[in-house]
């Protein structure tokens, strides 16, 4: 605002035409000065995206496509769960990291995302939800890109849901998930934030992890634990390791007396993410006994485990799968 030549609370009066009253149009913000409305409509867009299409599954979760500005398409997840409906954001347009079991990296990384196209995933949604009078509860960042590969971005988003003039969205419940930026994981860390990390690890030695996912090379796991042990004890936070059950890659016995064995005394739990089919690859999901024996010999070990259900089965419920799709017809076209 101040670079506008504005007061500061004008930016409050914006903050809460946008995000409290959620506001259409700069129009309708009746205490601002015409000349400041003319100056915002004409710098400013108040939705950066718009919904291209939806997928709706029969557990009621809900997958939008969005356009951007520019005509690039994202994607953002909606899920209901017993604690609040939760929210997974994307945060890049396609992504760089290779790993191969993930549809996201189908397409390359064309671009960040802003900050601001963040938002606007949330509040589309939280729109959509204010006609029934429900809410974003949680947010995760865990669709399609690499959050700590758009680190400032990410952050100031991060910063602007949770904000109190913002949508009030506890910091605990805002998830940021890395496939493991040690640097950036370390800055995270020294920001003393209260956003919830998760990892995803989906192996327990560098052999597999290398295989399975390329950033492994740059950062290798006595790399990724180290600075995890340094941010869990400075900060007295608790993390998530996201681990997907892989049939036949990941899912033995001994992996999972490995991964205990990783994680043991860390202040950690191991979630265990059935896998979401993607046709281009050939990775099958273990079957639930196959689960839920690998969780037994976690808990056995010593290692908290949670087994999360699967949401969105009858959709291209997997990050990046939907998009993936609609570029794949316009190619054809
Ligand atoms: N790049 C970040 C965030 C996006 S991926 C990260 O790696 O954490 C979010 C989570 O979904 C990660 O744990 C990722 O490994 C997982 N994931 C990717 N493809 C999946 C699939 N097809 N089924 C289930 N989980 C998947």
């Amino acid at each position: 605002m101040q670079e506008h030549g504005q007061k500061p609370y004008r930016a409050r009066q914006l903050f809460s035409w946008i995000y409290k009253k959620r506001a259409d149009s700069f129009r309708m913000m009746s205490d601002l000065p015409a000349s400041l409305i003319e100056t915002l409509e004409k710098e400013f867009i108040l939705m950066p995206l718009k919904e291209i299409d939806r997928q709706t599954a029969r557990d009621g979760t809900v997958k939008f496509l969005f356009e951007m500005t520019d005509g690039s398409s994202v994607e953002a997840v909606l899920m209901h769960f017993h604690f609040g409906d939760s929210l997974c954001v994307s945060s890049q347009i396609g992504c760089n990291m290779g790993c191969t079991f993930c549809a996201s990296g189908l397409l390359k990384k064309q671009r960040d995302l802003t900050s601001g196209e963040m938002t606007g995933e949330v509040m589309y949604v939280q729109k959509m939800l204010d006609e029934t009078g429900g809410r974003v509860d949680n947010i995760v960042i865990m669709g399609t890109g690499e959050p700590f590969d758009n680190y400032e971005n990410v952050m100031r988003f991060c910063s602007t849901v949770n904000s109190d003039h913002g949508l009030a969205i506890g910091a605990r419940h805002i998830t940021i998930s890395t496939c493991g930026i040690v640097p950036k994981i370390d800055a995270f860390a020294a920001g003393h934030y209260q956003f919830n990390l998760a990892i995803s690890l989906h192996a327990p030695n560098d052999e597999l992890r290398r295989k399975l996912m390329p950033v492994d090379r740059a950062y290798p796991l006595d790399e990724l634990m180290a600075s995890l042990k340094r941010y869990s004890t400075d900060n007295h936070r608790r993390i998530t390791f996201e681990y997907i059950l892989l049939a036949g890659v990941n899912d033995t016995d001994a992996h999972a007396k490995e991964l205990a064995d990783l994680i043991r005394g860390m202040n950690a739990y191991v979630n265990l993410i059935p896998y979401n089919q993607v046709d281009e690859n050939g990775y099958r999901t273990a079957d639930e006994k196959k689960a839920l024996h690998f969780y037994d010999i976690l808990m056995k070990n010593g290692v908290k485990a949670t087994l999360r259900s699967k949401h969105g089965e009858d959709i291209d419920a997997a990050c990046g799968q939907l998009r993936a799709k609609h570029e794949k017809a316009k190619n054809s076209e």
